[in-house]
């Protein structure tokens, strides 16, 4: 049996390679006016990489034209390492997110979902990690091996199947007629056994790492932020515990990571040692030292806090998403100022796949520098996604995911969102 299905993976491989349009040793030089080197926090100029099959062979001012290679000159723009996205759903898009769960069938999740996938990778997002497919289960992780067969584009993903929910928690299906059983959107689980047993299940079934919910449903009143926990340090340790025992902890790509809006879940989640606190709108003194000592990234996801005001049903209503926005923005200030890693996750999904660069430009908005911004997305992405050392920079021996922006991103953020070119280990998906 066991050979069987070794030797139909390898059939398939073998099959869907030639689609990649992937030549094992294809030569690519890109030359353009400038180059980011994102550690150095400098600009290049002009910029080349050599790419060689999926691989980066050199990178600098000027690089080796071997005999053969394609040089492609892209002109007055900036080459730089393909975006990351940390926090994405490619199984939501925008509309009423809990009923899209509910009246579309997973199938057409799955099919919606690689447009989406499609649609990151060509706004420059190459690398991603997938926060939960929100009630479509597993399927997340058909579309993440279609990815790298090469069936169809989109970036290299980190996926986690459902997240890991309390009955009558955050994400289930609360206010519905009790006889329709309609399914909550995430697996349940309501102690330390039954997170591990989850885990398992979730691991044997392709997940990379786990996304557990700690926190809500969130309430803003008169300026003070309020949101009950979920999980118990020791139930959350229990997962972490878990994740680790299965091939990784932090910043493996491995670990767990918490949807975490306040405390006390934010600083159970530190305690427990997690790998990102995402959205992340209020942590304590203490959780903000724990953080920075434990390298645990917050991911602030400002862009879905701005279109859901933008696109309020109600003006009051849109008045409070604002207000909240102002409210977690003068503590994105105090984590900075504290130290607080961060890493860059838009929550794209319930607003329009492709647009999310509007992460980037948020955060240097909200009191970020540029390059701090984009050495979270890239130094700090690479690592919460446990592609550290592989992606992130334009550096030797790196995956080739190489994109283009008008503009230098140093000076205008607003350069990440002007992509022209998108490659991702070394296969041309966009070009001007
Ligand atoms: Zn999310």
């Amino acid at each position: 049996m066991k050979n069987l299905i070794c030797g139909l993976a390898m059939g398939f491989v073998a099959a869907s390679s030639s689609l990649a349009q992937s030549p094992a040793s294809k030569q690519i030089v890109l030359h353009a006016a400038r180059m980011l080197d994102v550690a150095g926090g400098r600009m290049v100029t002009p910029g080349e990489v050599l790419v060689e099959g999926e691989r980066i062979v050199a990178a600098g001012a000027h690089v080796d034209r071997p005999v053969g290679a394609e040089v492609i000159d892209l002109g007055d723009v900036t080459l730089m390492p393909g975006l990351i996205d940390a926090h994405v759903h490619l199984f939501l898009h925008p509309g009423a997110e809990d009923l899209q769960t509910v009246q579309e069938s997973v199938p057409e999740r799955t099919l919606i979902a690689a447009g989406a996938a499609k649609a990151d990778l060509m706004a420059g997002f190459t690398a991603e990690r997938d926060m939960g497919s929100e009630g479509a289960g597993c399927a997340d992780v058909a579309v993440r091996n279609a990815i790298n067969s090469g069936l169809i584009a989109g970036p290299r993903m980190r996926m986690s199947c459902n997240a890991i929910d309390l009955t009558g928690g955050h994400e289930d299906a609360i206010g519905y007629n009790p006889a329709q059983k309609v399914l909550s959107n995430a697996d349940y689980a309501d102690s330390s056994e039954q997170i591990v047993k989850v885990i398992r299940e979730q691991r044997k079934d392709g997940a990379d790492f786990t996304k557990i919910y700690e926190t809500g449903r969130d309430s803003f009143k008169d300026g003070v932020f309020k949101t009950p926990y979920q999980y118990t340090e020791e139930e959350l340790a229990a997962g972490v515990k878990e994740a680790a025992r299965t091939g990784g902890g932090v910043g493996s790509g491995r670990g767990v990571a918490v949807h975490a809006t306040g405390e006390p879940g934010t600083g159970y989640a530190v305690a427990a040692g997690v790998a990102s606190v995402d959205h992340a709108y209020q942590l304590s003194e203490a959780t903000m030292r724990a953080m920075k000592e434990k390298q645990i990234y917050a991911v602030p996801t400002f862009a879905i806090a701005e279109y859901f005001a933008d696109h309020a049903a109600t003006p009051a209503r849109a008045e409070r998403e604002r207000a909240e926005q102002a409210y977690h923005a003068a503590e994105f200030r105090k984590q900075l100022a504290a130290g607080v890693p961060m890493a860059v996750g838009s929550d794209v999904g319930p607003f329009p796949h492709g647009t999310q660069a509007r992460e980037l430009e948020l955060m240097v908005q909200y009191g970020m520098k540029p390059v701090a911004v984009l050495q979270a997305d890239l130094l700090n992405g690479a690592k919460l996604l446990g592609w550290g050392g592989q992606i992130g920079e334009l550096k030797a021996s790196y995956y080739a995911d190489v994109i283009a922006v008008s503009g230098n991103p140093l000076e205008d953020i607003s350069a990440v969102t002007k992509v022209g070119f998108v490659m991702k280990g070394g296969v041309i998906y966009r070009r001007p």
